[in-house]
């Protein structure tokens, strides 16, 4: 049986394992739309390679490219925010939503709102509508099925179980490239170091934050909103070869884990297969030649991240909101060289402290809310 799909950011990371597997069952699907910010070269080609219905780019200064690339084609093309949201609301069986940051928040509405199934990668969007978003899910009878490893792995591990009968979820963190660096050493750590990750191989932003921990916060704030048992029974333990993807304790003590290797095509495979399962090309664990897995817990002194981010979930409303765009300006100054690694962190925490909007009761609310945020995140980058 055929089915349809679009990928929302196909040129990123998530986009590319994505690919990958369509790929490889190429007749089992038919794209609809795939979308990009600016990458017209890579978007094109991947829009003729599928036959997709649709080609979009964010930015419309990329248009001209995008269309002078796939004349011809007979592919559709379009460029603009409000072009994204009108391509993501294409009836498709599935939509991955795998665009970076709250610039995905309206597309993943417009797919949510067609009631049918959405695999959600782009974990700003929902750290920032929270509320809004879950109440979209609800009213229209969209199946969420999460892509983050994590949140695939809790959702594995509940499969079948009563989330009364929950007594802890467990959050593993790799603990990113600097987990064993000293204070001294964060202080100086560079974009490139930053997004080395050890284990996985992911778009600049998300490794940032997997360095400085924030990665884990705004995923605490994820599994609040998609497993409602409660902040003070999430918690997280710092486990470095990322192979026990997270994990679920019941009341009786008996603890559920998922493991597989650290290739995002794992979890994006039982997002695509959801309910049932499909081949991956990936290598299947060998335990033996790992030989040991490890776990620690979190410190919150080297890597404050993780603390902020439950306080911004404790104060609820828009604080994650807030949380969400001080994290995002913050990342970027610092990939542009112009924040060091370790104010990454205090900078979210000082908007935080100046900024608490009220509570955000509409898509259109958390939008403003996250630009008010952000202006006010640039102002307080600059200089004195
Ligand atoms: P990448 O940076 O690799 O890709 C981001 C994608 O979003 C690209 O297609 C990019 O287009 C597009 N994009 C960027 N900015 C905008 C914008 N303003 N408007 C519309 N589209 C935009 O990111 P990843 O694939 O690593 O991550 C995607 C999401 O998935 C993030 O939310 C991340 O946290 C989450 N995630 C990622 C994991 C991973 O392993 N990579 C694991 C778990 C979650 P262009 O190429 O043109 O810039």
């Amino acid at each position: 049986m055929t089915r349809t799909i679009s990928i929302l950011g196909a040129t990123g990371s998530i986009g590319a394992s994505t690919l990958d597997l369509i790929r490889r069952n190429r007749d089992q699907w038919k794209v609809v739309a795939l979308t990009a910010n600016s990458n017209a070269a890579e978007l094109s080609a991947l829009a003729r390679e599928f036959s997709a219905e649709i080609a979009v780019v964010a930015d419309e200064s990329h248009l001209a490219s995008l269309r002078d690339a796939l004349v011809g084609s007979g592919i559709a093309t379009a460029g603009g925010p409000a072009a994204l949201t009108e391509a993501a609301s294409r009836p498709a069986d599935i939509t991955i939503a795998a665009i970076v940051g709250c610039a995905g928040l309206a597309p993943t509405m417009a797919a949510i709102e067609q009631g049918r199934t959405v695999g959600l990668a782009n974990k700003e969007a929902l750290v920032s509508a929270g509320d809004v978003m879950m109440q979209a899910v609800a009213r229209y009878g969209t199946t969420l099925l999460p892509v983050d490893s994590e949140h695939n792995a809790i959702f594995q591990c509940l499969a079948g179980n009563d989330p009364a009968n929950v007594r802890m979820i467990t959050l593993t963190a790799s603990g990113g490239p600097f987990r064993d660096w000293t204070a001294e050493q964060l202080a100086a750590a560079t974009p490139a170091q930053a997004v080395k990750h050890p284990n996985w191989d992911m778009g600049a932003k998300i490794s940032v934050d997997s360095a400085t921990m924030m990665n884990k916060g705004l995923e605490l704030i994820e599994a609040w909103h998609l497993f409602p048992v409660g902040l003070d029974k999430l918690r997280i333990v710092v486990h470095p070869q990322s192979i026990v993807h997270s994990m679920v304790e019941y009341r009786d003590c008996s603890t559920l884990a998922q493991l597989g290797p650290s290739d995002m095509r794992v979890p994006i495979a039982s997002v695509l297969a959801w309910p049932t399962r499909m081949d991956t090309p990936c290598a299947p664990l060998d335990l033996a030649a790992i030989g040991e897995l490890t776990f620690r817990a979190p410190d919150e002194l080297r890597f404050p991240a993780t603390r902020i981010a439950r306080a911004a979930a404790e104060a609820g409303g828009a604080m994650p909101a807030v949380l969400n765009a001080g994290n995002e300006v913050a990342v970027a100054a610092f990939l542009a060289g112009k924040l060091s690694f370790t104010r990454i962190a205090l900078e979210v925490e000082a908007l935080m402290a100046r900024f608490a909007p009220p509570a955000p009761t509409s898509l259109e609310d958390v939008i403003a809310v996250d630009a008010e945020a952000r202006a006010l995140a640039v102002q307080m980058l600059e200089p004195a």
